[in-house]
């Protein structure tokens, strides 16, 4: 990811960072590896670290430390420590999310999936901008082709 948009959220959502700085004047530094994963999925992040926040307020519990977050097969992997079933569910939510949500520009809207040696989420046109020179193949989430339909089928 951008490291803009990673400082942004690490800015954003310090809470679940503060335990990697080594004192408190420190600046936030990205976790260990940056976020490993693309742009495409920041709404996802910051969406699900918002709602995580917003149920650790409400039900005062600690913040959440976050180890890791990455793309692993094709989906977020969000790796921390702490909280409760409800973080959990909403972690399993996100993943979720992004195996429907373009890794590099962040639609939903004709997403699929890379074969041949390497799982990536992408739409097609970032499949063809990012991907075109390397051996894989380009699938169409089979969720597709009903979208297509329901909206040729409201637009008459
Ligand atoms: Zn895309």
């Amino acid at each position: 990811m951008d490291i803009v948009l990673q400082k942004h959220l690490i800015k954003k959502h310090h809470i679940f960072f503060d335990h990697l700085k080594k004192n408190k004047d420190d600046i936030m530094l990205p976790i260990y590896f940056g976020f490993d994963c693309g742009d495409g999925w920041y709404h996802i992040l910051d969406t699900l670290m918002g709602s995580i926040k917003h149920h650790q307020k409400f039900k005062k519990i600690e913040p959440i430390k976050i180890k890791q977050i990455k793309e692993k097969f094709g989906t977020l992997s969000f790796y921390y420590t702490g909280g409760d079933e409800y973080i959990h569910g909403l972690v399993s939510m996100a993943s979720s999310m992004s195996a429907r949500t373009c890794e590099c520009c962040g639609t939903t809207d004709g997403v699929g999936m890379t074969s041949g040696g390497w799982y990536s989420v992408s739409c097609e046109d970032c499949f063809n901008k990012n991907f075109r020179l390397k051996d894989l193949k380009w699938n169409a989430n089979p969720d597709v082709r009903i979208l297509k339909i329901s909206k040729l089928l409201k637009n008459g």
